[in-house]
């Protein structure tokens, strides 16, 4: 027999490992050793033996990696049979499956997702409405008590009546946290909504609590594949554990080395317990390396022997021995910042890199200001995961919030948000007292707006309120024959969101006037993709689509991942991924390891794996950096190297001091005597224009890809300054009305056009002789009748 195409190049091991179709398999093995290639292939192996892709799950660590892993399957095959696998994150897997299932467990279909945001927002009110400080019980820090127990399967009850979890709140002077929690789960069964832990916990509840579930998935799901097993937290692996007990057909791969996830309550205990929850349990070490050069595996190596929790195991390479480790000492952060743009724009010029070659990591992120701003003032293409992403702007959060709402009226959420915006006169007593309402009745608070005059609301508030309804359910009239993008753009127009956004004239008015736009371009592009094949309905329904963007991690965000550009993230973000030459940023005590993880030999280990994460990303080439002091949390501070820099080897490092301080140039962070350090300060080319003259100028920036039927950003717009008048007090708004003149503090004098708003928040249209037409909130505007 011949054998199979895609085992060819596989190592001993590596083949063993795919070819093992039955029984419970543990891969364990180091960074770059190929353990994402094995569980690629091994699917692939499995369905080319036979098996059906409807009956393999395959659990990965963001939804990008799991579409690369369908590709590549695809590829191998040379079909496209892998659409039909289950393959995803486990919060989008089970996210698809809950949306069948939740009736069981009281919920709607339709169910919302909270990210977040949506469920600080939620605790802020929950805290509140039990006469809480939200000072003291900050929402941030009682979500993450609340998602540790989630993870840990720890529910409302038992984390009420569990002593130590109840002496830790004592210690920590929060002892209501067990009531806000309970609260908090049932504000969000009331508004039909699961937050990211649910998605796992109801999962999890659901195949306990429903044996029919549990034996329709274990019987469906007969091949089992988890990636990154080191960081699957209690619920994620008792999850798996129920739904492999079947068949243990299950593969694990995993990293103890590269476990970072403990703060999110994963524990290493999981990939030690696999041997023992099941009989014959097939181990197989990868330990060859096949991503990095051997300086560079010996560097991670030597850091991470300093661990004392791990399992034992050793890491090669045949791969070239390639250059040492770059270590590079700055005056600052921003000299750290010029330093990685400096060394970027060199590199390609001098070894044919691209853009996409370089990843930039660091510790938390806060430092990507610096090396946005180098990366900028260079003109070099970057992309940012993480941080404040698209989909947290503002705009796009309130865009969203009405799709939200229209597709489940019980999202106090995305209805709060709203329901004010544009302004529509429904003023912030109207509703509180609306909540209040719906609190007393049990109800939903569309559904006291919908019966808004039986609540006694009265005149222009009852009008806008009755308005606002009648919007949203001519929305969801719409959503029932048309798809995701038809509906949005239609909420669009009624709203008037978009033609406020277009009308604001300033530079941030049209950045999220341009948002908007791209949210539309997207949720078309969405609606117009191919269909999925793999026999159920096609969906392009806003529901549909409201559940992927949810659903997205930081990595995926990234809309186009092709795009020649230098990515930026933070460690965590970088896991499993890889990249030709790698910069690591900020490596200082107090940084990394944070100052928070200094106090326990856990902790600070879990930062020598974050660090060993870091290392083992590059495949060519690494820079690790460090500053002499850094603006953090306002002001200037001193550090000293990190321990970790200790604990590498001298002979495998080249040591550098790269700028600030004391130099005299203008401070472009490079002055050991590159060409390009000459060539910045304006001194000499001569290096430069070598390698101009031998790999030719630097790829030209690529067009912009703005659709047309934008605008082409306006200068801003000037204003002519005012003088106010001696005399200047400011009227009360009632009194004012059309067609009077009046003068603003800023924009002198004009001729109100017309007031909209209703009372509680008049807004004038109001023509200046100076300044143009424009349109002023009168409640807060300084504005005077002359
Ligand atoms: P990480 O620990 O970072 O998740 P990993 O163990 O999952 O890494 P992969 O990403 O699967 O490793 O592989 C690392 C690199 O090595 C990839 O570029 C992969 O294509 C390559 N590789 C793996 N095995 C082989 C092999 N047998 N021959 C050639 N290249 C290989
Ligand atoms: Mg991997």
């Amino acid at each position: 027999m011949t054998e199979p195409h895609y085992l060819k190049g596989l190592n001993e091991p590596q083949r063993e490992a795919v070819t093992t179709i039955n029984g419970p398999l543990l891969i364990i093995a180091g960074a770059g050793s190929g353990k994402t290639k094995v569980l690629t292939t091994r699917i692939a192996h499995l369905m080319a033996n036979g098996v059906d892709a409807f009956n393999i799950l395959a659990l990965t660590f963001t939804n990008k990696a799991a579409q690369e892993m369908k590709e590549r399957v695809e590829k191998i095959l040379g079909n496209n049979d892998a659409r039909n696998l289950y393959i995803g994150t486990f919060h989008s897997v089970f996210a698809r499956i809950l949306r069948g299932e939740a009736h069981k467990l009281g919920y709607p279909a339709n169910f919302t997702i909270y990210d977040t945001d949506d469920s600080r927002s939620v605790l802020k009110t929950v805290i509140n409405e039990l006469n809480l400080d939200d000072k003291h019980y900050k929402p941030n820090i009682v979500h993450n008590r609340i998602s540790a127990a989630k993870n840990a399967l720890v529910g409302p009850a038992e984390y009420a009546t569990d002593y130590y979890i109840q002496q830790e709140d004592m210690r920590a002077n929060r002892p209501a946290i067990a009531q806000i929690y309970a609260a908090y789960a049932a504000r969000c069964f009331k508004n039909g909504a699961m937050d990211f832990d649910d998605l796992l916990l109801k999962m999890y509840e659901l195949l306990k609590t429903h044996h029919d579930a549990l034996h329709k998935y274990q019987t469906k799901f007969k091949y089992i594949l988890i990636d990154e097993y080191q960081d699957t937290n209690p619920v994620q692996y008792q999850i798996t554990k129920l739904l492999a007990a079947m068949h243990e057909n299950i593969c694990v791969v995993g990293d103890d080395a590269q476990s970072i996830y403990s703060f999110r309550g994963a524990t290493i205990e999981n990939i030690l317990q696999f041997q023992k929850d099941y009989d014959d349990v097939k181990l197989v070490k990868l330990e060859q390396n096949y991503r990095s050069t051997d300086t560079i595996i010996k560097v991670a190596n030597e850091v991470i022997k300093n661990n004392k929790g791990q399992i034992p195991k050793l890491l090669w390479t045949e791969n070239a021995t390639g250059e040492k480790i770059k270590l590079v000492r700055t005056m600052t952060d921003n000299d750290e910042g010029k330093f990685v743009a400096d060394t970027i724009q060199e590199q390609k010029l001098r070894n044919h890199y691209e853009n996409k070659d370089f990843a930039v990591l660091y510790r938390t992120n806060a430092q990507s200001r610096s090396f946005e701003e180098s990366l900028r003032r260079m003109g070099i293409p970057y992309k940012i995961y993480g941080g404040l992403s698209f989909y947290q702007r503002k705009e796009i959060k309130d865009y969203i919030a009405y799709l939200r709402l229209i597709v489940n009226t019980k999202d106090e959420e995305a209805l709060k948000r709203i329901i004010n915006y544009p302004v529509r006169g429904i003023g912030k007593t109207s509703l509180e007292k609306a909540v209040i309402i719906a609190n007393e009745q049990n109800t939903t608070l569309f559904e006291v707006l919908q019966s808004a005059a039986a609540n006694g609301f009265k005149g222009a508030t009852l009008e806008a309120m009755q308005n606002f309804v009648t919007m949203i359910r001519y929305f969801q009239t719409l959503m029932a024959t048309n798809n995701a993008y038809d509906v949005a753009v239609q909420v669009g127009k009624h709203t008037n969101l978009v033609k406020e956004l277009f009308n604001d004239k300033t530079t941030e008015g049209l950045a999220r006037y341009e948002n908007v736009q791209e949210l539309l371009n997207s949720i078309k592009e969405w609606t117009e993709m191919p269909d999925n094949e793999d026999g159920e309905m096609v969906d392009k329904s806003l529901g549909s689509y409201l559940q992927q963007i949810t659903l997205l991690t930081d990595a995926d965000k990234d809309n186009d991942p092709d795009a020649d550009s230098v990515k930026l993230m933070t460690i965590h973000a970088a896991k499993g991924l890889e990249f030709k030459c790698v910069f690591v940023g900020g490596i200082e005590e107090t940084l990394f390891p944070n100052a928070m993880s200094i106090n326990s030999r856990e902790e600070l280990e879990e930062e020598r794996r974050l660090f060993y994460v870091a290392v083992t990303r590059a495949k060519e080439k690494l820079w690790l950096s460090y500053a002499n002091a850094r603006y953090r949390f306002g002001s200037l501070v001193q550090n000293e190297p990190s321990r970790f820099l200790e604990e590498m080897p001298d002979s495998l490092l080249d040591k550098t001091y790269a700028g600030g301080g004391a130099r005299n140039n203008a401070g472009n962070g490079f002055n050991n005597g590159s060409a390009f350090a000459r060539m910045q300060r304006g001194m000499g080319y001569s290096d430069v224009d070598a390698a101009e003259k031998k790999y030719g100028p630097p790829p030209a920036k690529k067009a912009s890809s703005k659709p047309s039927y934008m605008p082409a950003t306006p200068p801003p717009p000037k204003v002519v300054e005012h003088i106010p008048s001696a005399n200047f007090e400011p009227s009360d708004p009632h009194d004012m009305e059309a067609g009077q003149t009046v003068e603003h503090q800023k924009f002198g004098f004009g001729k109100i056009v017309k007031i909209e708003g209703g009372a509680h928040n008049p807004i004038a249209t109001i023509q200046f002789q100076h300044n143009g037409e424009k349109k002023i909130m009168l409640n807060y505007a300084k504005i005077r009748i002359v």
